[in-house]
């Protein structure tokens, strides 16, 4: 009787024993899936890849070379231009836009993203095509170009983007993704800086837009004829929010875009 009784203490304790390694268990899997579904987030985050071009390049490149507006296209513009320059300041826009991109590319690396430059540096022979080339072969997702404005109007400011139109032949049918990323990229500039914002603004005549394989958008930081938009963006610490700004941008496109595929 006595024998018996322990051995029923013995199997109740067995089977508590045998319940709370199996829930140990469950429990160990759950934290190594959740662990697992973290670790794939974070990967998720990682494999997003942004070209980014800065406009323009230094003094000293041929600049009588023509390439076509559009792939198959009829129509031929100069393939290297040169920018426009502070009209305060005296800075050339080739040299605000790399100072932008530069810290542009630091700040989406920091956040996670991929990041391909068309140039690091200003001595170089770039024309628009081949600036669309580097972003496909490098199998980015998306173009953020980066340039600044001139104006024979000094009064003018502000900043804008600029897409490619529903109705291009070439690359209407980014139209759509286009728009979110300039709208984006836009706002969150234009409330991080304060600048004007003028609007995204549709065009077909880019040839960087025309040759782009994925959705792009050019941001038109600001007037380099307006002196106070000149001033403001030739300063260091100016263009380290207007880089934030811009990121921020991007951030808010692929959310959205995530948000819609599910
Ligand atoms: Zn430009």
């Amino acid at each position: 009787m006595k024998k018996r009784k322990v051995n029923k203490i013995a199997s109740v304790f067995t089977a508590f024993f045998l319940a709370f390694t199996f829930l140990s268990r469950v429990e160990a899997a759950e934290s190594e899936k959740s662990l697992q579904d973290q670790t794939e987030e974070q990967t998720q985050k990682i494999t997003h890849m942004v070209a980014i071009d800065p406009g323009h390049q230094g003094p000293g490149q041929d600049m009588s070379g023509m390439e076509p507006n559009a792939p198959g296209s009829d129509v031929m513009k100069a393939r290297i231009v040169a920018g426009t320059q502070g009209s305060t300041t005296g800075l050339a826009e080739s040299e605000l836009n790399l100072s932008v991109a530069l810290k542009l590319r630091d700040e989406l690396e920091e956040r996670g993203y991929q990041v391909i430059m068309t140039r690091t540096e200003q001595d170089v022979d770039l024309s628009n095509i081949d600036r669309a080339s580097i972003a496909t072969e490098q199998g980015a997702e998306i173009t953020v170009r980066i340039h600044a404005n001139g104006s024979e109007d000094a009064s003018v400011s502000g900043a804008l983007t600029m897409i490619p139109s529903s109705a291009n032949p070439y690359v209407g049918e980014l139209y759509e993704d286009c728009y979110s990323l300039g709208a984006a990229v836009l706002e969150s500039y234009c409330q991080a800086t304060g600048l004007e914002n003028n609007g995204v603004v549709e065009t077909d005549t880019m040839t960087g837009l025309n040759w782009s394989t994925m959705p792009v958008t050019i941001i038109e930081m600001g007037f380099m004829t307006n002196p106070s938009d000149d001033l403001y963006m030739a300063d260091e610490n100016h263009q380290e929010i207007m880089a934030k700004g811009i990121a921020d941008g991007i951030d808010t496109y692929f959310s959205q875009k995530g948000s819609t595929i599910e």
